[in-house]
């Protein structure tokens, strides 16, 4: 729509002064017009429409039916109780959901982009939904485009549109093109797009539209959610809940032919077979799995870690590499300069700014000041070190910068490790570099001593590069600064790019800064606490070999210096050879982001599960191909956020380790009320089979069942699917492997012991009575108190349940006092007793039955006893 009006039109249209952008005032008045920037979500379910999807489910159906035919046999009490849980059930299965929505919800607002915005002539960073028409974004690389831009300046920018236009590559943008008429979005190269990324270059722009009117917004098929993936543990656990409920369906169906082959009652017998198909079928199974991944993956963002997709949770918990860059992450990102060397020597801040008469020491100082982005605050760690070192002896970069305005620039990357801007100077221009000391030396012919420019002569490069090598040991970052004067007459406009040969070769070399970063405290103990673990960590940096090295040395990552490969090592090996070298090395430095791809593969070809992190443009691939891409919530561009899985908001590599030890600990809780529900229902089966293959009267009616159900399914199973873990124990073991069965290290055992223990104690109940009514009521108390205590239990697979107090855990103790009161409550309400046919028990049966039914606790207490002492 303004591809073809100059920017001063659109100033003019949406009133806004490109210095100073909006005011308070009307930014608040266009908020309140034009609502928030957003594009909306498909409504939310109502209540009734989720109860709905409660209901429609093919074993409640045959539940509704077995309630028919209770109502026609007349047995009100039974049609009563099926009824009952029904709603319950559904109730349950309501609000279980509704909590896993708001927590994801929730952690949907964690990832909530952000704009820089110029109001009131200051630079800001707001929440993208802020954003009104009018408003002067500023766009750099690696960010999201917040709403539709008119563009009013840009310098080399780029973006990727794919999302509108389906073209990957990215687009040249430019602020001076206009156009002749209205063009496709595709081609109008002074506008960008909600949704789309700026991938290099920077630039500035008036939002021209917002929210549901942007482009995207108009596509309406792109706002609707992408569909919820299944993880594959919940892949896998639908198909093991299919087979189970085959199985179980077919044993129901054997029961209850035996049972009309007994010529037992025929309709009492059938109602018992689908009551116990109902409760047996682990047809929750998966929700039960996403319920427990979102609550956990709650509790990790209040760590400090945002999982963007669930299924990241499980493959967290069997990492077996992390590969981490090191600025930032292992150190703390706060650098200072501590050491510079110009004219053959070196010197601390105070004795150059005493010694800055010197021309050489001088004209380094302008580089780096001419040569940057940043100001006190603002911009990276490495370029605010190199401005605070300047203000400090004395040269002030606003000053300069005013002095010589920039003309041109080719921005830092991590691939060319050096920028260079272009001043005019006078007469003349001059382009300024800095970057790796290595990069740039290579690109100079001459240096400066004195105020005197001399050829640089292959003794005075090795001279340097030894002092590099000796401050890099010192795990100083080391920079280079340089600059050339230039040619006027022949000097382009726009793509300076291209003129690489022309603004870095034969550049008089100035001189060193070399800046310390601290490792991180945290991040020595997090490298520990992997090596216990069996988990490697491998430092990837694009820093200097011996700067990676020292630092790698402080935080116990790597001892030797054959632990330590450089990108320009690795370019030689193939990627067979890569793949037999990768497990020996624990420092890649000097590395591009292209070569963090190709370890990555090479991990992963070693059979590595591995987790990288990231937070440039370029480190987008990578974050993709590793097992579990982690991305910087404070450093890193949205590029790398939308690539990755994870998103470390604090950028603290420790906090991989708390995510690690809570994805293991998550994995090992769902395995915990797996194993909980399918030995329960296990021993519901095997309990009415057993009575029914003896040819003894059915020791639990329809109804039993199901109450049961109701009492042990939902609250025990979530309880333990929340439960603590025992930290230390998680973090000694080695990871899972990828795939592994959730029945494996003795699950399959698990289940088929406590299905037998928990059965042969109900029947045991059952036997230890004569009359029918009494006997089923034991029966049944001991079943459902059983199931309970083995919940309980079930808390550690190997451990003692108690190891961790079970006030730790408040659910699971509410569980057991629900189900228990619960319990006593049929035996003791007169309405509860007529409807399930029991009988009042005396408070010496309730103490016998309780001791029988903490049999399997028990057994897993001297079991975990014996596992101990053998351990
Ligand atoms: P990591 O991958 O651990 O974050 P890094 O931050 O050291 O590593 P890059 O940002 O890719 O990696 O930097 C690579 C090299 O480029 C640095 O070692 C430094 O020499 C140089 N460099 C870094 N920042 C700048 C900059 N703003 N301008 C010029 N050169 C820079």
């Amino acid at each position: 729509m303004y591809e073809n009006r100059t920017v001063e039109e659109v100033c003019r249209e949406f009133s806004v002064d490109l210095r100073t952008g909006l005011s308070a005032a009307e930014v608040e008045v266009r908020q309140r017009h034009y609502g928030e920037n957003e594009l909306r979500e498909a409504p939310p379910r109502s209540l009734i429409v989720r109860i709905g999807a409660q209901l429609c489910d093919s074993l409640i159906f045959v539940l509704f039916a077995a309630a028919g035919i209770s109502l026609l046999l007349g047995e009100y009490g039974d049609a009563g109780v099926i009824l009952a849980v029904v709603v319950l059930n559904a109730t349950v299965g309501v609000i279980q959901e509704g909590k896993a929505e708001k927590a994801l919800e929730s952690l949907k607002r964690m990832t909530q982009l952000e704009a820089v915005v110029i109001r009131e002539g200051k630079e800001r960073e707001i929440a993208a939904r802020e954003l009104v028409p009018g408003d002067l974004v500023v766009l750099d690389a690696g960010r999201q485009v917040p709403a539709d831009l008119r563009l009013t300046e840009t310098a080399e920018m780029r973006a990727e549109e794919s999302a509108l236009t389906g073209e990957s590559r990215a687009v040249e943008k430019n602020s001076h093109f206009l156009a002749a008429g209205a063009l496709p979005v595709a081609e109008r190269k002074n506008e960008t797009f909600m949704t789309s990324y700026v991938t290099a270059g920077r630039g500035k722009g008036i939002v021209i539209a917002t929210g549901m009117n942007t482009e995207v917004g108009r596509i309406a098929s792109l706002i609707r959610e992408a569909p919820e993936e299944e993880t594959p543990l919940q892949k896998r656990l639908s198909d093991l809940g299919k087979l189970l409920s085959i199985l179980t369906i077919g044993l129901c169906v054997l029961l209850f032919a035996l049972a009309v082959w007994q010529k037992r009652d025929v309709m009492e017998m059938l109602l018992t077979a689908i009551s116990l198909a109902v409760a047996a079928v682990p047809e929750g199974l998966p929700t039960t799995v996403t319920i427990v991944l979102a609550l956990g993956v709650t509790k990790m963002a209040r760590a400090g870690t945002i999982v963007r997709r669930l299924p990241s949770v499980e493959t967290l918990g069997a990492v077996s590499v992390v590969c981490s860059d090191k600025t930032g992450t292992l150190t703390k990102n706060e650098m200072t300069v501590t050491t510079c060397y110009v004219n053959r020597q070196e010197y601390t801040e105070q004795e150059l700014a005493r010694s800055k008469e010197r021309e050489v020491g001088k004209r380094l100082l302008e580089v780096f000041a001419l040569c940057s982005d940043a100001g006190e605050t603002v911009g990276d760690a490495t370029e605010r070190a190199l401005y605070g070192f300047c203000e400090n002896c004395g040269v002030s970069p606003e000053h300069l910068r005013r002095r010589y305005p920039r003309k041109g620039e080719i921005p830092f990357d991590s691939d060319r490790k050096r920028m260079t801007t272009v001043h005019e100077q006078g007469e003349n221009w001059i382009s300024c570099v800095k970057g790796a000391p290595d990069v740039i030396l290579k690109r100079c012919r001459y240096e400066m001593e004195e105020d005197k420019i001399v050829p640089l002569t292959r003794e005075r490069r090795t001279e340097i590069e030894t002092e590099i090598t000796r401050m890099s040991a010192r795990a100083l970052r080391v920079l280079a600064g340089a600059y050339r004067e230039l040619q006027t007459g022949k000097m382009p406009d726009g793509k300076w790019e291209k003129q690489v040969g022309q603004l870095e070769q034969n550049l008089v070399f100035l001189g060193l800064a070399g800046m310390m970063d601290p490792p991180r405290e945290a991040a020595a103990g997090a490298v520990e606490a992997f090596r216990r673990a069996s988990v490697r960590t491998v430092m990837i940096t694009g820093d200097h070999a011996d700067t990676a090295l020292a630092i790698a040395r402080q935080l116990g990552i790597a001892k030797r210096r054959e632990e330590c490969m450089t990108g320009a090592q690795l370019e030689t090996l193939d990627e067979g050879a890569l793949e037999e070298r990768i497990g020996s090395v624990s420092v890649f430095a000097r590395v591009s982001p292209e070569h963090k791809v190709r370890i990555v593969r090479a991990l992963k070809r070693a059979g590595c599960v591995t987790a990288m992190t990231g937070d440039g443009v370029n480190d987008a691939p990578a974050l993709k191909s590793a097992d579990i891409g982690i991305a910087m919530g404070k450093g890193g561009t949205d590029v790398a956020r939308q690539a990755a899985d994870m998103i470390l908001t604090d950028d603290n590599f420790a906090t991989i380790e708390r995510a690690i030890e809570e994805g293991r600990g998550i994995y090992e809780n769902i395995r915990k009320s797996i194993l909980f529900l399918l030995s329960s229902n296990l021993g519901e089966i095997l309990t009415m089979f057993a009575a029914v293959a003896i040819g003894i009267p059915a020791p639990l009616g329809a109804g039993h069942i199901l109450w049961i159900n109701l009492i042990t399914d939902s609250l025990p199973a979530l309880a333990l699917g929340m439960d603590g873990n025992d930290r230390e124990n998680l973090m000694r073991q080695p990871p899972r492997r990828t795939g592994e069965s959730l029945f494996a290290g003795g699950g399959w055992f698990c289940m088929v012991f406590y299905g037998s223990l928990i059965a042969a104690v109900t029947l045991g109940a059952f036997f230890s009575r004569q009359e029918l009514l009494r006997a089923q009521t034991y029966a049944f108390t001991v079943l459902g108190l059983s199931e309970l205590f083995h919940a309980v239990g079930m808390r550690s697979l190997t451990g003692s349940a108690f190891s961790r107090s079970l006030g730790k855990n408040p659910l699971m103790l509410a569980a057991v006092l629900v189900g228990i009161l619960m319990q006593v409550a049929v035996t003791e309400i007169p309405f509860l007793m007529k409807l399930l046919h029991t009988v009042r028990l005396r408070p010496a049966e309730w103490l016998a039955l309780l001791l029988l039914s903490a049999t399997p606790l028990l057994v897993h207490e001297l079991l975990a006893f014996l596992f101990r002492k053998r351990h």
